[in-house]
């Protein structure tokens, strides 16, 4: 059975990159009949951030990821928040020690720089920890086995590291990128338990991957430099032939294509890049997020989901459920996937003007009332069905309505040069004076009736006169359907503005 995990790290917000890896796993576990684990990667202790985890938990209910098993569900591996296993970890390490393929090191900082400062000065490769420099190091390989007990006992602060071999190929087959290739001369003996007692990323990671029985790793292209690594580990833990397969996810580059996608593109671009607005525990910096600005969880998904993905079809509404079904590792891109917040825009278009008009209501309602306006219920819902067509977000059928809430203080200088001429003027009264004496119920169609018949009376070609006409009720050549706009208007108001116009 296909088993995949979401691994973050407590660490800030969830990035909106961070969104779609969760999506990517849920997907494949649900198109697999598998199982979708969260587990929280908390053991970089300077890196905590309190309320990281809530809203970890918070944006991928948002969106709609359900998580199977794991922090906040629970499950049969329990607990799944890193810092308290801390002991699962610690077995592990020193088992690698007593296998002799792992090493207690005791060099200091200064000793640690010393040697970085050297390797610098002769032009050293990137791996400076390794077999050949560990041999001048101060550590279980080195130090005479009584001299290791003692500074154990001793209580010197100590980390574990992996003894990497010197030559040998570590290869592995990624189901995005292929296979990747990398020499072990160019790892280092990486750390894998700190002197703090805790694991490091490496450690913990392929420990629980393998516990927690992980059949796919799929996560984000950052973490193919350390693939090899993990490959490695997994060898020598003696877990190669259940090793999961891995799934490296193509970067979010720039709106623009030229780098990855940061933090500061957010800043310039006055887009968000947090699937929640985020207030920052230290600083109160508050940064923005998908859901304060008005996305709808399903514009979100659908976006993340083709941000690095296709099915290959001209399909480009989908969902979740449709995802699902077409969701197929091979076809994820390798190269970077271009943020482009104005597809994220045009996809919540497309979901507002999905969404029943009931449920756009109260967003009309909320900003009338902060505008000092009342707006009940009905009118609010009319206005959803007017405007849903036109606007890419729920907030902004308010400011698209403002020629229903105001009368009109201006008129467009140049439609009324060219179109409020005698017959404009001669059909606004008669229409005015129409609907003086009208007295059925006030709707789009009898209006349109009314207006049609009053003009033909008067010998007045309707196509004529409409722009004057709305000129005349919004101050504005152009807008939705005149008819439902006046209903909404209501007609007491028309009559005013109508008035008004004639002045
Ligand atoms: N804790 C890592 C992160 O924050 C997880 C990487 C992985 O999925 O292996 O991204």
């Amino acid at each position: 059975q296909v088993r995949v995990r979401f691994a973050p790290s407590p660490t800030g917000p969830l990035h909106i990159g961070g969104v779609r890896t969760a999506l990517y796993n849920y997907l494949f576990a649900r198109k697999m009949g598998g199982k979708m684990l969260l587990r929280i990667e908390d053991t970089d202790q300077n890196r905590f951030v309190p309320g990281a985890e809530e809203y970890i938990l918070e944006s991928l209910r948002w969106v709609g990821i359900e998580i199977d098993e794991g922090q906040g569900i629970g499950g049969p591996h329990a607990p799944y928040r890193q810092s308290e296993r801390k002991d699962i970890y610690r077995v592990e390490a020193e088992r690698l020690v007593a296998e002799g393929k792992a090493y207690y090191a005791f060099d200091t900082a200064d000793e640690l720089d010393a040697m970085r400062k050297r390797l610098e000065a002769a032009n050293a490769p990137a791996a400076q920890y390794n077999a050949i420099t560990r041999m001048q190091m101060k550590n279980s390989l080195t130090l005479k086995p009584e001299d290791v007990k003692a500074r154990i006992d001793a209580g010197d602060p100590y980390v574990i590291r992996l003894k990497t071999p010197r030559k040998e190929e570590v290869r592995l087959n990624d189901l995005i990128r292929g296979w990747v290739n990398v020499h072990s001369s160019a790892i280092d003996d990486k750390v894998l338990l700190k002197s703090d007692g805790l694991p490091t990323y490496h450690l913990a990671n392929v420990v629980d991957d393998h516990i927690m029985g992980i059949t796919h790793v799929i996560r984000g292209e950052e973490w193919l430099p350390s693939a090899p690594l993990h490959v490695l580990l997994y060898r020598y833990l003696g877990w190669e032939s259940t090793m999961p397969q891995f799934a490296h996810l193509p970067l979010l580059l720039k709106p623009e294509g030229n780098g990855k996608l940061s933090k500061r593109d957010a800043d310039l671009g006055g887009f968000p890049i947090f699937p929640l607005q985020w207030t920052d525990p230290f600083s109160g910096t508050v940064a923005r997020g998908f859901r304060e600005d008005g996305y709808l969880p399903e514009a979100v998904v659908n976006f993340l989901a083709l941000l690095g993905w296709n099915p290959g079809t001209e399909q480009e509404l989908f969902t979740m459920a449709e995802l699902i079904s077409s969701f197929d590792i091979a076809q994820i891109h390798k190269a970077g996937a271009r943020f482009d917040i104005e597809k994220a825009k045009w996809f919540n278009h497309q979901y507002i003007r999905q969404r029943p008009n009931e449920e756009l209501a109260p967003a009309v309602q909320q900003q009338a009332e902060a505008n000092g306006l009342t707006c009940s219920a009905d009118k609010a819902i009319k206005i959803a069905g007017l405007l849903k067509e036109r606007v890419n977000f729920a907030h902004e059928l308010f400011t698209e309505a403002r020629t229903i809430f105001y009368t009109p203080e201006v008129y467009d200088e140049t439609i009324a040069a060219a179109k409020w001429n005698a017959d404009a003027v001669r059909a606004v009264t008669v229409f005015r004076d129409a609907l003086q004496s009208f007295d059925g119920e006030f709707m789009a169609d009898t209006i349109k009736h009314t207006l049609s018949d009053t003009l033909q009376q008067a010998g007045i070609k309707q196509g004529k006169i409409m722009q004057a006409m709305r000129l005349a009720l919004t101050g504005s050549g152009t807008g939705p359907d005149l008819m439902l706009t006046m209903e909404i208007i209501g007609k007491d108001e028309v009559i005013k503005r109508l008035e008004q116009a004639l002045e």
